[in-house]
């Protein structure tokens, strides 16, 4: 645990010991003014200076629980800023290779409830627990000389309730796992209907997804209301053994009273102190919940915080300076978890200066190449070369800092157009990102916005259409001005006037700079000085459009695919 949420909590426990130990003083000072005036016939006068030291003493317990309850607060607040931070930046380096196998829905989940859960576990149960060592011992300490018998009976029975507590919390921490998993389940499932609207109204199966939605619902409510017995019924058979304790202590002292073997304050101040006694734990009894829900959620967020890093390089060199770039890939392999190799001895040189498209059909390997360069996959053997330097020994973020990226679609965050263009460059000056949206072809429709750059856009560059999106994207790749330039397939799913205005701008973003792009349709291809045909993680073959097609090959075929499409 962070010290910074480690003194808070210390605090908190701090606080509620010296609250506690106040209730010891109070209640001895009030079994004292009980006993003047009921066994000595005292009058006001006599009593009056105890009772006006009870007020502050009740005003100070007050402040006590206020300053205990606020620290626990505070650090909840600091536990779950701190480890959302932690899972977001983990998630943010395992990389898009390996969120594209996890469900979003579940890791949203893990980060916003799944922390709550665990902030309960430390800003509560761990307080609690510290507590439940303490104050009853406090307590104890001063029974034993008073009364001893009471002490006796008390010792005896505090540890019947964590005993129970424990028998029930078995139970009830698979339970609470199961919940957990169903909640994850029932998430993944609804973000992936709300992603998927459009299919699943075109498909009409609206229906269908509801019924499936509603059946989690249900095993999730089902398996809640198991957890809800089970703390219901653990709440019950806590409050049912303190309240027989205080009982058996009320007796014995009751009948040592009736038989004159007792005085009436010892008596008195052992009556009030006994349920102080079994306070805290039962406190513990009811965030017991708080601990289990806590389990169930750690082990997923456990299991991304453990997920090992792929970029495990310390590498120091930085990227030595040239004018242009060229690529060189030399009988490189890379695999995911499976076992087919995605890219199996793949050899490729893209020249500097220049762009090279790779083609070849769904599966052949383009995107793990681009994730290679991108560092988010990486090679098992073979090597990539940039210029007379290896890839493996230059240092991964000033590398990234001379890569540019456009995907297919492009992320457009909520925000101002402006802050969108210069994403991670919040410094660059107004005039460089209107200049990068020339370059990009983008400033004339941004000018006609109502707000021109200071237009807000929605979530996923709501407002805008898809060519502007990825027209923003190449004006992000401008402002960047980085000699390798990486691009996706930038014009997949735009009609024929966005395309040709992305390709113009592609041309101008190629110039000096080297362009490896991932060609799906024709027009983009023809852009190309260079194209590579990949097959089964190599490349089949490589050369202009002209004579590729002249060879008749597997270039020949795919075009033929296309124009048939
Ligand atoms: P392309 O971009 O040419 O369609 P990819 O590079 O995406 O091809 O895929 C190459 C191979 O790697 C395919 O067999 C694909 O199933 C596999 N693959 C791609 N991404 C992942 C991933 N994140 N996890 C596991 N396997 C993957």
């Amino acid at each position: 645990m962070s010290p910074l949420v480690r003194r808070p909590l210390a605090w908190t426990v701090g606080f509620g010991l010296t609250a506690g130990l106040l209730i010891v003083i109070q209640s001895a000072l009030l079994a004292w003014v009980i006993n003047r005036v009921v066994m000595d016939s005292a009058g006001l006068a006599q009593v009056w200076p105890v009772l006006a030291a009870l007020l502050p003493l009740f005003l100070l317990r007050f402040a006590l629980a206020r300053a205990s309850e606020r620290t626990a607060f505070n650090a909840g607040a600091e536990i779950r800023r701190t480890l959302r931070a932690k899972l977001l930046r983990h998630i943010q380096a395992l990389g898009p290779a390996w969120l594209k196998n996890q469900s979003s829905g579940d890791l949203a989940n893990s980060v916003v409830d799944g922390v709550d859960a665990l902030e309960g576990f430390f800003a509560r149960w761990l307080p609690n627990r510290a507590l439940t060592t303490f104050l009853p011992l406090a307590i104890l300490v001063v029974v034993f000389p008073t009364d001893w018998v009471s002490g006796l009976v008390l010792v005896i029975t505090a540890p019947l309730i964590p005993v129970f507590m424990i028998l029930i919390g078995l139970g009830a921490e698979e339970l609470n796992q199961k919940q957990w998993h169903q909640l994850a389940r029932l998430s993944a499932r609804f973000l992936d209907t709300l992603q998927g609207l459009t299919t699943i109204r075109l498909f009409n199966a609206g229906a269908r997804e509801a019924a499936v939605v509603a059946r989690l619902s249900e095993s999730y409510r089902q398996s809640t209301m198991k957890v809800l017995r089970v703390a219901f019924l653990s709440s019950v058979v806590l409050e049912f053994l303190s309240t027989i304790s205080i009982a058996v202590v009320a007796v014995l002292i009751g009948f040592r009273l009736l038989y004159g073997q007792m005085h009436f304050q010892p008596g008195f101040f052992v009556l009030l102190l006994a349920p102080e006694f079994y306070l805290p734990l039962r406190t513990l009894g009811t965030h017991y919940h708080a601990r289990m829900e806590a389990i169930g959620a750690a082990e997923r967020i456990m299991q991304v915080l453990e997920t090992p890093l792929p970029d495990d390089s310390t590498a120091t060199e930085p990227l030595h300076p040239a004018t242009t770039y060229n690529l060189r890939f030399s009988a490189v392999r890379c695999r995911y978890d499976n076992e087919t190799p995605a890219l199996d001895g793949l050899d490729l040189d893209v020249p500097g200066g220049a762009i090279t498209a790779l083609v070849g059909s769904s599966g052949a390997g383009k995107s793990t190449l681009i994730n290679l360069l991108l560092g988010f996959v990486h090679a098992e053997s073979g090597q990539i070369r940039v210029n007379d330097q290896d890839l493996t020994s230059i240092n991964a973020g000033d590398w990234l800092r001379h890569v540019a990226w456009v995907p297919q679609r492009a992320h457009v965050f909520a925000g101002s157009v402006l802050d969108n263009i210069r994403l991670g460059m919040q410094d660059a000056p107004p005039e460089a990102v209107r200049e990068a949206a020339r370059q990009a072809g983008a400033d004339d429709f941004i000018e006609a916005l109502p707000d021109g750059y200071d237009t807000q856009l929605g979530e996923r560059g709501a407002g805008l259409s898809g060519g502007q999106i990825q027209r923003i994207a190449l004006a992000r790749a401008f402002l960047k001005d980085a000699p390798i330039v990486l691009l996706d397939e930038p014009t997949a799913n735009l009609d024929g006037q966005s395309q040709a205005l992305i390709h113009d701008a592609i041309l101008r973003l190629a110039e000096g700079r080297t362009i490896l792009l991932v060609a799906h349709r024709l027009g983009t291809v023809r852009l190309a000085q260079q194209i590579a045909v990949l097959e089964q993680g190599r490349v089949a073959e490589v050369g202009r459009h002209g004579d590729l097609l002249a060879r008749n090959g597997r270039y020949a075929q795919l075009l033929q695919a296309e124009v048939e499409a």
